[in-house]
């Protein structure tokens, strides 16, 4: 299947039609990102931070008026209607459009940084604020990164606000973004400190780990042994006991700043991922190829770093540079997020992390999440599979009350959030829950219930 059609999908055309005030904060985005466009041009009509603050509330406030206005009247519940009609969210010119944009500002951004010079140089005030220093394209990315996780976290909780979990999850990941990827990095600077992302680690961050980071970091004294523990206790002690208890959701879901934006910025294109068994098995086939080749190259690192470059000579340095190239920039900036609006928004997190590899593994066969079905219940529909970022067909599941315990689920909670008839549940079972389920799909038919029936017929 390779869009599962929902019913509530379908909507009068008229619903999409926007209110006087949306079209104000339209424009009002439509203003903020025209200076932005001015500043990439190189022109300067007023100061580089008027621009910045006339930019940032254009943005901000466009943003947060079309919000309000496109969720204050409707209902709790499902809010999807017309996805499919609308361009930007099923695959149409609007979001081509979208993906060419976002793909060339990365493109920019890693090879050709001097194009976006008006750009950064808008962010100075901000930086010299926060970091004590001018900005740089990575302090201009981290504040669009921050903005879009922030602005759509709020449009987001907005539209779940009937869903407990849904607003708790956000809250996190939006905590997580702003202070540990964002202002931590930024206060270290001012400090004279490296910038250290202590929500990234390895494999993920495939700097960490190796030998020049262990020495980069070794040579600045208590703080940087505090960083080399942390980088070994994160990925080795803390995910495997968390990911026990909880499932790969209290990193993917909760903390991971990419798997933040798609959860945020990413939900308006949730349901364009591939739910099609071909999908399923090559992303099984690439996400343990990207765990491989980032173990491997952390072994050769290694095993060169030791041997004194004698064993492996000169191969690692060219197998660096092309996994930096292919994985590190191409696969989880310019695709994994470039082409949210076309392939969905958990492309990277689904077909390349190598993070999401290992939280996976251990979260299939060793992990006391799983999500519950009560499989009496459900009407197939087909909600479930629809909204399932990682192309998981959980009505299948649903349908057969069987308990979903998938290597890839992220435990965004979506398909549950968005069933009409409370089917799924999300579970850290501390009892046997398999066999609870196990229990909800046997129907008991007591005596007396056999004899009511005997006397009808
Ligand atoms: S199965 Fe449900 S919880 Fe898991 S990724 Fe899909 S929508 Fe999210
Ligand atoms: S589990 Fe819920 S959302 Fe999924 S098909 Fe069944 S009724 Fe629909």
């Amino acid at each position: 299947m390779s869009q599962v059609n929902s019913s509530l999908a379908l909507s009068n055309p008229q619903q999409l039609e926007i209110s006087a005030l949306q079209k104000v904060a339209l424009a009002l985005v439509g203003l903020g990102l025209l200076v932005l466009i001015i500043a990439f041009a190189g022109a300067q009509v007023v100061s580089s931070w008027v621009m910045f603050r006339i930019s940032f509330f254009g943005i901000a406030m466009g943003s947060l008026l079309y919000t309000q206005q496109e969720y204050k009247n409707k209902p709790e519940g499902i809010k999807n209607n017309g996805v499919f009609f609308k361009s930007i969210s099923s695959g149409g010119v609007v979001a081509w459009i979208l993906g060419i944009v976002v793909t060339g500002f990365y493109v920019c951004l890693y090879w050709f940084p001097a194009l976006l010079e008006g750009i950064i140089r808008m962010h100075d005030g901000l930086s010299m604020i926060l970091r004590g220093k001018i900005a740089d394209q990575w302090f201009v990315y981290g504040t669009f990164y921050t903005v879009a996780v922030l602005l759509m976290g709020i449009k987001f909780i907005y539209k779940y606000r009937h869903n407990k979990y849904q607003t708790i999850r956000t809250l996190s990941v939006m905590f997580f973004q702003l202070g540990f990827a964002y202002l931590l990095p930024a206060f270290l600077a001012a400090m004279n400190q490296p910038e250290e992302y202590f929500s990234y680690f390895w494999p993920l961050d495939s700097y960490a780990l190796r030998p020049d980071w262990i020495g980069s970091k070794a040579g600045i004294g208590n703080f940087g042994y505090f960083v080399i523990i942390t980088g070994f206790l994160l990925p080795f002690v803390v995910t495997p006991i968390l990911t026990y208890l909880y499932g790969k959701r209290w990193y993917c879901s909760w903390v991971c700043g990419c798997g933040g934006l798609a959860e945020t910025a990413g939900d308006p294109f949730r349901q364009l991922s591939d739910k099609s068994m071909k999908a399923w098995k090559i992303e099984r086939w690439m996400i343990y190829s990207v765990l491989v080749a980032i173990t491997l190259l952390t072994v050769l690192l290694w095993v060169n770093h030791q041997t004194h470059n004698n064993l492996l000579g000169g191969i690692t340095e060219p197998y660096k540079k092309t996994y930096g190239f292919l994985i590190a920039q191409m696969f989880s900036g310019v695709i994994g997020v470039g082409f949210y609006p076309i392939m969905g928004s958990r492309v990277w997190c689904r077909f390349g992390c190598p993070m999401a590899a290992i939280l996976g593994l251990q979260q299939k066969f060793f992990s006391r999440f799983r999500i519950t079905t009560n499989g009496g219940q459900c009407i197939s529909c087909g909600n479930c599979s629809t909204y399932c970022e990682m192309g998981i067909d959980v009505r299948h599941y649903a349908q057969r009350g069987q308990n979903i315990v998938r290597a890839s689920c992220v435990g965004c909670g979506i398909c549950a959030a968005v069933c009409p008839r409370g089917v799924l549940k999300l579970e850290n079972g501390s009892v046997d829950i398999d066999q609870r389920t196990e229990e909800l799909k046997t129907i008991h038919i007591s005596a007396d219930e056999v004899g009511i029936l005997e006397m009808d017929a």
